[in-house]
């Protein structure tokens, strides 16, 4: 039998279509796409009108447009071309998501810091031109680093670095940010059940259809994308943002393997014995904040940290596959891969 449809058979479909609009004329459910640096993709599973995924992805470029390090003409480059010259004007999502990156830097002890750009720029790491900088240089680039040399003004609406030569980068925590947007603009736009992932920073919207919880993969930090170790079950508006050293990363031609998380206080990636920190709660900004602060704290300044916090429980991996959780993640979190380990905490 023939597959193609005749005429009238199509024009009759076309007038079903036309009295029962909503079942033929479904919005799209589902786009990724290539914005801030990485695969960001939106699956609605419940309502939502036809202009959400284009709200959301014009968002995310939008984001990417004024936060990027990377590229000309947004307003973290100004900021970073005036450095030490002259306070800069940046819009308020750039001050929320900047004081926010401060506000972890204080946290940490300056484990965190924003103005960590001027390592991030001789490593490279993930670009073009990746590479082991020398010892002059990091040297050179650590007195940049410094986060209490960032003067923000709501008032006037201005970004200051008050070092020539300073360079802020939000990559840490801008993604998160994006996620909360983004799920900001799918309830305007109606959506009743949806999941946002941003590079395998992950939130959920609403309740999903059949009622039952979220689930979402935790990523295995020593295998590819997708695999997991195991799986959280969220409600919705829960985050699960994941920082590890599989994330971004090259193999030096001393045969090391140098990550994208880099030490404030050395230059150099951070090792600590972790392979990945997750972080789960319900905002995405504080989540990728929060799960890069712990993977550079470690697992003992990084463990006692969460535990200060309300709402936020973490699953941090090291590099043996032991599996850790804060105080309140087994209730949300189940191991299900038998190459890992849940493992006590080896302090009091
Ligand atoms: P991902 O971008 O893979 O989700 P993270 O959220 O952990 O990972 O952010 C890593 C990025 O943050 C790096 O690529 C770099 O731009 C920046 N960064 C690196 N080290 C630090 C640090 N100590 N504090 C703040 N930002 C950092
Ligand atoms: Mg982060």
């Amino acid at each position: 039998m023939s597959r193609t449809t005749s005429r009238p058979a199509r024009l009759a479909a076309a007038a079903l279509c036309a009295i029962v609009a909503v079942s033929c004329a479904e919005p799209p459910r589902d786009r990724a796409d290539l914005v801030l640096g990485t695969v960001c993709s939106v699956r609605i599973l419940d309502g939502g009108d036809r202009g959400a995924l284009d709200a959301v992805f014009e968002r995310l470029r939008g984001i990417e447009a004024t936060m990027s390090a990377n590229a000309d003409g947004t307003v973290v480059a100004a900021i970073n071309a005036g450095a030490g010259v002259a306070p800069v004007a940046a819009p308020d999502d750039v001050r929320y998501v900047l004081g926010k990156a401060l506000s972890y830097s204080a946290l940490s002890g300056g484990a965190f810091d924003p103005t960590i750009g001027p390592v991030v720029k001789l490593w490279n790491i993930g670009m073009d031109g990746e590479r082991v900088p020398s010892p002059e240089e990091i040297a050179a680039a650590l007195p940049l680093v410094d986060a209490s040399a960032v003067a923000a003004d709501d008032a006037a609406g201005t970004v200051f670095l008050r070092r020539a030569g300073m360079l802020l980068d939000l990559g840490a925590i801008a993604k998160g940010y994006a996620a909360d947007e983004a799920a900001r603009i799918l309830l305007e736009h109606r959506v009743k059940a949806a999941v946002i992932d941003l590079g395998g920073n992950v939130k959920v919207v609403g309740k999903k259809p059949d009622g039952s919880p979220w689930r979402i993969g935790i990523q295995d930090p020593f295998d590819d994308r997708g695999a997991r170790i195991g799986v959280a079950e969220l409600e919705g508006g829960a985050t699960v943002v994941t920082s590890g050293v599989y994330e971004r990363y090259f193999i030096g031609d001393d045969g090391e393997h140098y990550h994208h998380i880099l030490d404030p206080a050395t230059g150099y990636p951070v090792r600590n014995g972790l392979a990945s920190v997750t972080v789960i709660s319900s905002s995405s900004i504080d989540a990728d904040g929060l799960s890069t602060t712990l993977f550079s704290l470690g697992l003992e300044r990084g463990m006692a940290l969460v535990e200060t916090l309300g709402h936020v429980e973490a699953v941090f991996i090291d590099e043996d596959k032991r599996v850790y959780l804060s105080s309140g993640a087994g209730a949300v979190f189940k191991l299900d891969n038998p190459a890992f380990a849940l493992t006590p905490l080896p302090f009091p």
